[in-house]
């Protein structure tokens, strides 16, 4: 039994609402396959890939074998592309789960390929080129004979090739110049699987989008153009995740007291001080920079001292009625308000993306349908 007050509540319906707005937004043709690594953005890999296949994907990306592998134990059917690296020590694995890899190498695609020919069992892989990303992949001009090679290697099915956008929020030249890239390179193949674009290019793309896209940040109604997106580009779309906790102990320090550790936090004047039980075990950081506030009673509340491991103290004097088990908003909407992810990144100098998957596994994930 979970009773501890520490949460992340995912709202499932939202991530099947942005799926479907998704598909609108594509048209029919285009597959969609729900990035989920990463424990779906933190967001929690099983529960929000069921719900994105629910709402129309047929396909799940994840970056490692491991995160494939949970999903197949969790029941899940579809289709499944590790996007990363994949030691071909762990051959076994893939051909047991099922699982398609992502091929950047041709000592590593030969190995596989030795495994697969001795037990009679293809592997079926993705190409990775790189066009502009300088990370994974056969650059421009060794993909045509990487794509060869690979195409006549047995034991292997190369079904699919893919590219990464590296700006494709904010360098449509240079995107649209990579997607003309990786048509050029892959075009006259007969590939049953292209696929080039993420939540950004997918949405601002048509000519980018081939067979399938591969989406994460959008499936969570988060923006990729962090709190100013282009006009009406995320309409329809909205967060799944909130933060929450509850107030467990209230006190009145007098002038000067110190709160937390280091007592870097003096009271100016009497203050009332509020404990939640979050802290940076939680993902709830604690340096370079904090939160800095959270909502208590619809109104926004000071995170003070240093954040804790498993506490952290806020200042609740200006809030009328507070009591021990109030509500507290730490990302996400309460009374009239809201705190975004995106809010939140800016306060800590990064991105949503990483908002939501710092949060660590401690506080339990909590699903609804709203
Ligand atoms: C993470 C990832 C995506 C998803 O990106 P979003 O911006 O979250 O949509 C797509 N493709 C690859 C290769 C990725 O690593």
């Amino acid at each position: 039994m979970a009773h501890h007050p520490t949460r992340v509540v995912v709202n499932l319906q939202a991530v099947r609402d942005n799926v479907r707005t998704l598909r609108v937004r594509l048209g029919p043709r285009t597959a969609i396959m729900a990035v989920v690594k990463a424990n779906a953005y933190g967001h929690g890999d099983l529960a929000v890939a069921r719900a994105a296949l629910e709402a129309g994907a047929t396909w799940c990306g994840v970056a490692t074998l491991e995160e494939a592998i949970r999903l197949r134990e969790g029941g899940i059917k579809a289709s499944l592309l590790v996007m990363g690296y994949t030691p071909p020590a762990a051959v076994a694995e893939v051909l047991h789960y099922n699982v398609r890899i992502t091929l950047f190498s041709l000592a590593d695609a030969a190995a596989f390929a030795r495994f697969a020919q001795a037990s009679q069992k293809p592997i079926r892989a993705h190409i990775k080129l790189d066009t502009g990303m300088g990370r994974l992949g056969f650059l421009p001009t060794e993909a045509p004979a990487a794509l060869e090679a690979l195409r006549q290697q047995p034991g292997l099915v190369i079904e699919g090739a893919f590219t990464h956008l590296c700006c494709a929020e904010s360098d449509p030249d240079f995107s649209r110049h990579q997607i003309a890239q990786f048509d050029v390179l892959t075009r006259h193949l007969g590939l049953p699987w292209r696929h080039a674009c993420n939540s950004a290019g997918a949405l601002s793309y048509p000519e980018g989008r081939f067979d399938m896209v591969r989406v994460g940040l959008v499936t969570y109604g988060l923006s990729p153009w962090g709190a100013q997106p282009p006009a009406e580009m995320m309409e329809g779309f909205r967060p799944a995740l909130s933060l929450r906790t509850r107030i467990v102990s209230l006190k009145t320090l007098p002038d000067g007291a110190g709160v937390g550790y280091g007592a870097r936090y003096r009271c100016a004047g009497e203050r009332r001080i509020a404990v939640i039980p979050i802290g940076y075990g939680d993902g709830f950081r604690r340096a370079p920079t904090h939160f800095g506030e959270v909502l208590v009673r619809g109104q926004r509340a000071p995170v003070v001292g240093s954040v804790c491991m498993d506490q952290s103290m806020l200042d609740v004097t200006h809030i009328a009625d507070v009591q021990v088990g109030d509500e507290v908003v730490v990302i996400g909407e309460q009374g009239f308000d809201c705190i975004t992810a995106e809010e939140v990144a800016a306060r800590l100098g990064t991105i949503n993306y990483e908002v939501v998957t710092a949060l660590s596994a401690r506080p339990r994930r909590e699903y609804v349908s709203l």
